[in-house]
């Protein structure tokens, strides 16, 4: 399945191919305080293929924080956070935001929430090699 998704405003675009065809998208509700104050909930497919496409690049902004494993790509346009990336190993891992999804029904999520407080970042980073999304290209329009 080809998932697309976007930010408000459109400067950060991504398709994400979903494969095997998804019986349901997992939905997770993260609990830390960043994705607290900004409603995320996060999804992947560690088998899929994300491409991410940003038209103006001055207009992405790059947060980090805590153990700065994981870099939130904001548009600085129109707030919107649609991708996480994490480097590993010199390979990009990624996350995508599901409230920027188009395409996607709401009853086809599964959600959840997620606590990862109190995992440690060795057990942190084998999570994200074993669930996030491992090819990842972004590209500039
Ligand atoms: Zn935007």
């Amino acid at each position: 399945m080809l998932i697309h998704g976007r930010c408000h405003c459109g400067n950060i675009s991504f398709e994400l191919d979903w494969r095997p065809e998804p019986a349901h998208i997992p939905a997770r509700a993260c609990t830390c305080s960043f994705c607290v104050k900004h409603g995320g909930v996060w999804t992947s497919c560690p088998t899929g293929t994300l491409r991410v496409t940003i038209g103006d690049p001055s207009q992405v902004a790059r947060y980090a924080f805590g153990t700065r494993t994981a870099t939130f790509h904001v548009c600085v346009r129109c707030g919107a956070v649609p991708f996480v990336t994490c480097e590993m190993d010199g390979r990009v891992y990624a996350v995508v935001n599901v409230n920027t999804l188009e395409n996607v029904e709401p009853a086809w999520l599964d959600r959840a929430s997620a606590s990862f407080e109190g995992e440690d970042l060795a057990s942190r980073l084998a999570r994200r090699k074993r669930n996030w999304i491992a090819e990842v290209r972004i590209a500039e329009r």
